[in-house]
């Protein structure tokens, strides 16, 4: 393997890690060289407090991480948009460098009146605004896996992963479908061209890199991470992949979806997160060189083997920190 990345500086632009881990975290970032991470919506979605968590943060991490903060959709009344807006200019103040969005919108959220709030809703028009306006990036997880929206049976090649965690199922009648997500996410982005949007896990179509490329063709305000999808990305054939992300050098962010201390993920991603080179190295690998049948990173996802892709060293510079440092206030 190369050893290109020892003497660079890679930002992981996509992870959850609760405060009480951050010297957990600077631990695995030395270990890694990673010069800065991104944290999303940690603090919110545990309901911890804002300011303490992120003083938690900067006692241990310094400026090395940027802070994504997540709204509150226990608020649904009428103006809720309008609040979260105001609130978002509030953490964005208070140190929050971006706006994180979980799958919950779309697949679980719901206005007062007890229907679900659909990504595309006007009724958020205002806070895709203001990100725009404050010049904060919004990173946007739509959807989910293709095959959480199958039919749950043996045949689903996410069988072994839904029967762990049934409630990522998302077949049934009461919910939109992958595709229709996506296309309410694709009207945001088009509504708001002033906002930059990063679609975590490669726009969540990771499954279809043409229907991503024309996304990203199509919308120059939309980025993509490539976050806990190394193991999509790379089943498609190497040369395939290679050319995607040379074509949309610009537009791909390096994240991982490390995640410290969040209970409902733990027994599905931190088991290789205790090896913490391992880990980081089999992304370093899935990037830098041309390796074939390389496990994954996410085994609880399927039991195939990846390729690697073999960036050349300016587009891994772009990947790895170029784009996020150029999106990303303060890195
Ligand atoms: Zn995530």
């Amino acid at each position: 393997m190369t050893e290109w990345w020892h003497n660079r500086s890679a930002i992981d632009a996509h992870v959850h890690v609760h405060p009480d881990m951050a010297a957990e975290l600077l631990d695995i970032m030395e270990t890694n060289c990673l010069s800065s991470v991104v944290n999303a919506g940690i603090l919110e979605i545990l309901g911890l407090p804002f300011e303490e968590g992120m003083r938690a943060f900067r006692n241990v991490l310094g400026e090395r991480m940027a802070y994504f903060t997540t709204p509150d959709f226990g608020d649904t009344i009428p103006g809720f948009g309008e609040r979260m807006a105001e609130e978002l200019e509030r953490k964005v103040e208070a140190g929050a460098r971006g706006l994180k969005i979980f799958k919950e919108l779309g697949l679980r959220h719901k206005d007062a009146s007890g229907n679900l709030i659909p990504v595309s809703d006007p009724r958020l028009d205002p806070l895709w605004a203001k990100a725009g306006e404050l010049d904060v990036p919004v990173l946007i997880h739509t959807a989910d896996p293709v095959a959480f929206f199958q039919p749950l049976n043996e045949a689903n090649e996410r069988w072994e992963e839904l029967q762990r965690h049934p409630d990522w199922h998302f077949g049934g009648p009461e919910f939109f479908d992958h595709d229709t997500l996506l296309a309410q996410r694709n009207c945001i982005i088009e509504r708001h061209p002033e906002t930059v949007f990063i679609g975590a896990h490669l726009g969540n179509y990771p499954e279809d890199l043409a229907y991503v490329d024309v996304c990203l063709d199509h919308y120059p305000n939309f980025y993509v991470d490539t976050s806990a999808r190394i193991s999509e990305i790379g089943r498609h054939p190497a040369e395939q992949v290679r050319a995607f992300f040379l074509k949309h050098q610009e537009r791909v962010l390096f994240g991982t979806d490390l995640v410290l201390g969040w209970g409902v993920f733990e027994d599905c991603r931190n088991r290789v997160f205790s090896e913490k080179l391992g880990f980081y190295d089999v992304h370093w690998r899935f990037f830098e060189t041309n390796e074939r049948q390389i496990d994954h990173p996410f085994p609880i996802q399927g039991r195939w083997k990846v390729s690697g892709i073999g960036l050349p060293d300016d587009v891994l510079g772009k990947l790895y920190f170029r784009n996020a440092q150029r999106l990303i206030p303060g890195l």
